[in-house]
């Protein structure tokens, strides 16, 4: 009896209070509040910076340590970046060897002259781009408190991303700059070693006042909180910066419900300002010296891609954007995007708009992009391909997602695949890195409409925005709102995508006259399941669909269709084939096919269609080169 009591209170006390506190913590994020000055010397290219940090720790977790990125440090001879870039097989032009080679002078540093939590001095060891400072005294679950951090910085020549002197002559490319505290969320820290790929940074707010030699303009993350003292002209398009004599100038600069900041300066910037309807007012910031006609027409292509976002994928919830020369391509940020502009219109456009777009998916539906670099690149990229259709369109009907699919097979046959679960970092080519997350990524969502439809999945994206902006999803949170959109399980649609490199094949293994009635024998290929929209062609020029949901969904899908359809029984997929009756004599059929929207990723497309095509793939192949 005394024992059963003490079973039973044992299981009251600590079970009881567990599910109740596992209901809270369902989901919780980390905040920081960053107050930085930074004295810039354009001369030596080095900066002398003050950080205050307020740190919230929300989590219910006790945290006896804390660490911080020191980006910068990545660009010395020998550090992890450098090793990483010369060793991997197929390097990135724009590093190879170009680290190794960095005078004392040209590499990148961020040193720690001071830390202290409230006022006590803290001891930490610096270990390449990764700082990790025990505390004597945690941090517990719900306690704030604050850093204060002197810190000198030296900016590289301009290697990857940031640094100073890029290509095309612009002075400061400052990104992931200043000493940033690391992420910790549901599953841990995310101290990443930088070698040069992805990030993944706190919520918060930021505070910056960046003081410059008064000959250059500086563009940044925020709104400009002194543009009085900054020279007349500066939140106005198209004027002049008259800028005040004197030495130096300070740039006060404050932004909330952001993850990072960047800047830019360069004495030859010309800013102009475009305001999207009931949107952003958008800035641009460039030199005039080359593609400048382009960059005059710019804004009305920003313009209308923003409005697209925000009818088609949730709205631009802050009011400023900033499109600045810099870096070396292009690379988003918050409230900004640094690109490199000696483009074509084409060009420009393009990758101004794949980096806007990228104020959705990381600005404010900020994934942790080294886990899943899949739903920012790849979900941009889908994205922005159905602006540029939109925008650019020249009334051909292509596929705006061919490319994508196009590149995603070209990954599949070259062996080089790995899942894209894998972490950012660890692809073991860039090659294989780039297809996974940007075509994959775009394929992952496009085939997606295949199996909810079309318009199931657009409310679903808005809907994923409006839940889970200004937060850190994940996979699982994505596709918890696709479930509760479409009514249907997608547990293994995900596993099968995500998590392995198995890839679609569906044929028509047969097609038998039986009289009055036409029994089609599918049959499935390869290991990954799907579902099937298979439509007949009849001689007398009517179209039919036939849609096989997979057994596995537990539902099926609403989508607006041309034609009419007839739902057949679902398909467990443990059966390698399927019979499908039609009930029409076979002297009916002109033609039947697996998905002729081409959506389904099926890696053989010449067995989907009956008859078989003719084979024309080697015609003119005898023609001389
Ligand atoms: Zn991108």
């Amino acid at each position: 009896m005394k024992i059963l009591q003490r079973i039973f209170f044992f299981c009251v006390v600590s079970f009881f209070p567990y599910s109740m506190a596992h209901a809270q913590e369902y989901y919780w994020q980390q905040q920081v509040a960053y107050e930085m000055d930074i004295d810039m010397n354009v001369n030596t290219h080095r900066f002398e910076g003050r950080q205050k940090l307020t740190y919230s720790n929300n989590s219910p977790d006790t945290l006896d340590k804390v660490f911080y990125h020191l980006y910068f440090n990545a660009f010395q001879p020998g550090s992890m970046m450098d090793v990483r870039s010369r060793t991997i097989d197929d390097a990135d032009p724009r590093v190879r060897d170009r680290i190794l080679h960095l005078s004392p002078e040209e590499i990148g540093y961020l040193k720690v002259q001071s830390l202290n939590r409230e006022g006590k001095s803290l001891t930490y060891t610096i270990d390449g781009t990764v700082m990790e400072v025990p505390l004597a005294k945690p941090i517990l679950p719900g306690e704030k408190t604050t850093f204060e951090m002197q810190f000198t910085g030296q900016v590289p020549l301009q290697i990857r991303r940031s640094g100073r002197d890029n290509a095309e002559g612009i002075a400061y490319s400052m990104s992931q700059w200043y000493p940033k505290l690391a992420e910790y969320d549901v599953e841990g820290w995310h101290a990443n070693p930088y070698v040069g790929r992805e990030f993944y940074g706190v919520w918060g707010s930021y505070e910056v006042s960046i003081t410059i030699d008064s000959a250059y303009v500086v563009a940044a993350t925020g709104y400009l909180q002194n543009p009085q003292e900054v020279g007349h002209g500066y939140e106005k398009s198209g004027q002049t910066v008259n800028r005040p004599k004197g030495n130096t100038i300070t740039y006060h600069f404050q932004a909330d419900q952001v993850h990072d900041f960047v800047w830019a300066a360069d004495p030859d910037y010309t800013h102009t300002i475009a305001q999207v309807p009931n949107g952003p007012a958008v800035h641009f910031f460039y030199q005039t010296d080359t593609a400048a006609e382009h960059w005059q027409r710019l804004p009305e292509f920003t313009v209308e891609a923003f409005q697209y976002m925000n009818q088609h994928f949730g709205r631009y919830p802050y009011e400023k954007y900033s499109v600045i020369q810099g870096g070396d391509g292009g690379m988003e940020y918050p409230m900004a995007t640094l690109i490199t502009g000696h483009r074509s219109l084409g060009s420009l456009v393009g990758v101004t708009v794949h980096e806007m777009v990228h104020s959705w998916y990381q600005g404010v539906l900020a994934t942790n992009e080294s886990l899943y670099p899949w739903m920012d690149e790849g979900f941009t990229s889908y994205a922005s391909n159905r602006i540029m259709a939109h925008i650019m369109g020249n009334g051909s009907n292509v596929d705006p997602q061919a490319n994508s699919y196009a590149g995603y097979f070209s990954l599949v046959e070259s062996g080089l695949e790995e899942p894209l679960s894998t972490h950012a970092d660890h692809y073991n080519t860039n090659r294989a890195y780039g297809l996974a997350a940007y075509a994959k990524g775009a394929v992952f969502l496009h085939q997606l409409s295949y199996v909810i439809g079309q318009e199931t999945l657009d409310r679903g994206m808005r809907r994923y925005f409006n839940t889970w902006k200004f937060k850190h999803p994940t996979a699982s949170s994505f596709k918890r709102i696709m479930e509760k959109e479409s009514g249907i399980e997608l547990d293994w649609y995900f596993e099968y995508f995500m998590n392995t490199t198995h890839t679609i094949d569906y044929g028509i293994k047969s097609v038998e006259d039986k009289g009055e009635a036409t029994h089609v024998t599918l049959e499935r290929g390869k290991l990954m399941p799907m579902p099937l929209d298979v439509v007949v062609t009849y001689q007398d020029g009517r179209r039919e669909m036939f849609y096989i949901p997979l057994h596995i969904m537990w539902g099926k899908k609403k989508e607006e269709r041309a034609m009419p359809t007839t739902t057949l029984s679902d398909w467990p997929w443990v059966y390698p084939t399927y019979l499908m009756v039609i009930p029409q004599p076979v002297g009916d059929i002109k033609q039947i096919e697996i998905d002729p929207s081409g959506r389904m990723a099926d890696i053989t497309r010449d067995n989907n269609v009956y008859p078989a095509l003719e084979n024309t793939r080697f015609e003119g192949s005898t023609n001389s080169q």
